[in-house]
């Protein structure tokens, strides 16, 4: 996966690239699709939701430039695959999911496996989770109509935020990088990328 998938695509980042190599990604993955946990695209996990093809993981995770003093907030837990790799960057990891049954399968996961600076919370992540805003850096695992406000309002000074938004093209999303610099808020626009909706309310 290293060698083959993530650093002939632009991923350069040495310590992206040792998180990405630390995490066992078939522990994340049903067990009927074990076999394939390390191939190039996303997997279904359940309740109609994927597990991010690893690259995208690995895009997203550099563009934040993550550092280990550093809290994160994840928006869209799913398996707890991109918290786990978040994880191993940063000194904490919020990752709200709005299905109760993937946030349960996920927490169970991540503490099986002993990733203890993680907490998995249950709720609508369109509002963020203000209880231990701001957030330093932000990844967005669905995609939005627009940048919920709520999410600009936790982005701490210097903050970065990974998120994709719809693109008003059909089934076409644009992947957001937006940081919080002297107050302003700055967007780029990065790559296009294909999520699974984010669902706004609960
Ligand atoms: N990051 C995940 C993949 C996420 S798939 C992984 O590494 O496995 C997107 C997830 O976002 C789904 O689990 C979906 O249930 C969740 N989701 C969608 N809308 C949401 C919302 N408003 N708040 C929190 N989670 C949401």
């Amino acid at each position: 996966m290293i060698e083959e998938q993530l650093r002939p695509n632009g991923v350069t980042d040495e310590r992206v690239l040792r998180a990405m190599a630390e995490v066992p990604r078939e522990e994340f993955v049903p067990p009927e699709v074990r076999d394939l946990a390390y191939e190039d695209h996303p997997l279904e996990i359940g309740a109609g939701q994927t597990i991010s093809q690893p690259l995208i993981v690995a895009w997203m995770t550099q563009a934040v430039r993550p550092e280990p003093d550093e809290v994160g907030l994840e928006v869209g837990a799913g398996s707890g695959y991109q918290a786990a790799v978040l994880s191993r960057l940063v000194r904490k990891v919020i990752t709200v999911e709005r299905e109760p049954e993937l946030a349960a399968r996920a927490a169970e996961t991540l503490r099986r496996l002993g990733y203890a600076n993680v907490e998995v919370v249950t709720g609508d992540g369109t509002l963020g989770w203000p209880a231990e805003a701001p957030y330093s850096v932000i990844l967005v695992a669905a995609a939005a109509r627009r940048v919920p406000p709520a999410l600009i309002d936790q982005l701490a000074e210097g903050g970065r935020m990974a998120i994709p938004v719809e693109s008003g093209r059909r089934e076409l999303q644009e992947l957001l990088l937006i940081r919080r610099r002297d107050g302003r808020i700055f967007s780029e626009v990065l790559f296009p990328v294909r999520f699974v909706p984010l669902i706004e309310g609960s």
